[in-house]
């Protein structure tokens, strides 16, 4: 069990986030999914909707991994996972501090599956992706609150990823705001960025069902997603920016409301829709 880690101090209950992050240009380019970002981060602090995390916890799409990792650095490095966009997305640094101790001590009390039952610690490879800073750039733009990232064992199945997920319910009593942050609906290949507002047909399918699933608070029936067939590989040809989802609905209780935001389609086939439940 995850209650009274040594290196955190309990708190009221933090809220759970899924951010659809979409294209890197958004952690820059002044648009509507960005200035929800940065709206959201104002309704966390004192005397606020949200208490101040003392900690973020962020699983995304863009850290898939053989076993499952945390980042375990002091500073952990800002990391350009992408190519062919502008100098100025390469330019950009979120210096937040890593939380090595909560790494070392989560990576011991957190129970994978097979092959080693606990988390390795990674303290040199990878750092903050753009999954991360892209959205905690605008919501957090002082880069006070330290972050650790989770990795995804792509091998496993997706209900693995949910229960991992459930293990991280008694870190919102603790100061930890986990983040997921993928897309509900992510096809690359069908991408056109001349395609505003017209989504796919399959993309709005897909979009809707699991917001449903999310609305009706059966969160374990997002695990089945590949039951879907070929609505779900549309939506999802590979399925990294899906899972950090079910590590979000993972970490729900009973009594969490949602609050959805950013629910349109971008470029035909990238939903970016975000929900945070408290
Ligand atoms: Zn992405």
């Amino acid at each position: 069990m995850l209650k009274n880690l040594q290196n955190l101090t309990p708190s009221p209950k933090m809220p759970v986030l899924f951010l659809g992050h979409g294209s890197p240009m958004n952690a820059i380019e002044d648009n509507s999914y960005r200035r929800q970002w940065q709206a959201l981060g104002q309704e966390f602090g004192d005397g606020k909707k949200y208490p101040q995390p003392s900690l973020i916890l962020c699983i995304s799409a863009h850290w898939i991994t053989r076993g499952w990792w945390l980042t375990g650095m002091d500073k952990p490095k800002t990391i350009h996972d992408f190519g062919g966009f502008p100098q100025a997305l390469f330019d950009q640094q979120y210096p937040a501090l890593g939380a090595p101790k909560v790494a070392q001590e989560l990576s011991r009390l957190l129970v994978s599956p097979i092959p080693k039952g606990f988390l390795e610690v990674d303290l040199e490879q990878w750092g903050l992706d753009h999954g991360t800073w892209s959205v905690l750039k605008p919501m957090f733009p002082a880069a006070n609150i330290p972050v650790v990232q989770l990795s995804m064992d792509y091998s496993r199945a997706p209900i693995e990823h949910f229960q991992l997920g459930q293990q991280l319910q008694q870190l919102r009593h603790q100061g930890v705001l986990i983040v997921g942050s993928g897309n509900i609906v992510h096809n690359l290949r069908t991408l056109d960025r001349n395609r505003h507002d017209k989504p796919y047909d399959w993309a709005l399918e897909f979009d809707a069902i699991t917001a449903k699933h999310v609305a009706d608070k059966n969160y374990a029936a997002l695990s089945e997603f590949l039951k879907l067939g070929s609505l779900a590989t549309q939506a999802h040809p590979t399925h990294d920016h899906y899972l950090p989802l079910l590590y979000s609905a993972g970490a729900l209780d009973s009594k969490d409301e949602l609050r959805t935001f950013n629910d349109s389609i971008d470029m035909g086939s990238i939903s970016m829709r975000s929900m945070i439940w408290n």
